[in-house]
């Protein structure tokens, strides 16, 4: 199955992967969409927008409280594993939408996170932020200015930190293999990522069950999950290092 690209990996000097929620589906973390997607249950733009959290914070609070419950009792699986021991036999980059934090917890040290983290809270007014450290009393939490607190995340129509995407954007453009994980791609400007390494004439390679809108312009379609694909590619390094 992985013939092919065994080449290409063989000599490639940088793998940039980029990852979204199905990565952590078999960690039993619900995508957003796709089958069992959270957004079927529930409406985003009652629960992931600045104009949302301003309408009902407490509503919102309480539905990131659940899911970083969730996701703190949940452990990475093999496909978070199978990134973090290719560092081993090559340099590698971790670009995820995700905000589990589970790349860094499966031992990756290069991630950077482009919707920030659900262990992270910020300030709506001043420029506080920090780790969340134990369990709010109150939704919503407020800030010692006395402002609300918010969860560090990224919600649709914010801007990603720019520190961050513009070093993504530095690794996309000189990988020489992109390897897209477990994502719809649906959401811009991290659905753009694959364009820029395409520019860099790098092996695309998708892994996702189900088709997105880029799996046709990929070199390679794996249409299985993470965590049996992935494990398999640091197999292939294995033997050819
Ligand atoms: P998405 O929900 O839009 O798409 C998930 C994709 O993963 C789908 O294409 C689906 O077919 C695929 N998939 C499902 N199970 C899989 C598996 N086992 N292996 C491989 N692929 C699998 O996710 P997205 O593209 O990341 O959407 C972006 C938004 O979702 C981001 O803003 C992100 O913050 C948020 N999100 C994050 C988490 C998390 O941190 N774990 C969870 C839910 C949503």
């Amino acid at each position: 199955m992985f013939g092919a690209i065994e080449e290409k990996l063989k000599n490639s000097e940088k793998i940039v992967f980029v990852t979204g929620a199905g990565i952590s589906q078999e960690s039993g973390i619900p995508t957003f969409r796709g089958k069992e997607g959270l957004w079927r249950k529930y409406d985003p733009m009652k629960l992931a927008t600045i104009d949302a959290f301003y309408d009902d914070p407490k509503l919102v609070w309480e539905w990131y409280e659940d899911r970083r419950r969730n996701m703190l009792a949940a452990e990475p699986n093999p496909g978070h594993k199978a990134i973090a021991e290719l560092e081993e036999y090559t340099k590698v980059v971790v670009l995820t939408q995700n905000i589990d934090g589970f790349h860094q917890k499966a031992g990756s040290t290069n991630v950077l996170e482009l919707h920030g983290s659900i262990i992270r809270i910020k300030c709506t007014v001043c420029d506080f932020k920090d780790e969340i450290h134990s369990r709010f009393e109150k939704f919503p939490p407020r800030c010692k200015c006395g402002e609300i607190l918010r969860p560090d995340v990224v919600w649709f129509g914010e801007a990603l930190p720019q520190d961050v995407w513009s070093e993504a954007i530095t690794h996309a453009n000189s990988c020489d293999v992109m390897i897209i994980v477990g994502t719809s791609l649906a959401v811009s400007p991290a659905n753009t990522l694959p364009i820029y390494a395409k520019q860099n004439n790098a092996l695309l390679i998708e892994v996702n069950p189900e088709s997105t809108i880029m799996s046709a312009d990929m070199d390679l379609s794996l249409k299985i999950t993470s965590a049996n694909a992935l494990p398999h590619l640091v197999s292939i390094f294995k033997r050819l290092t």
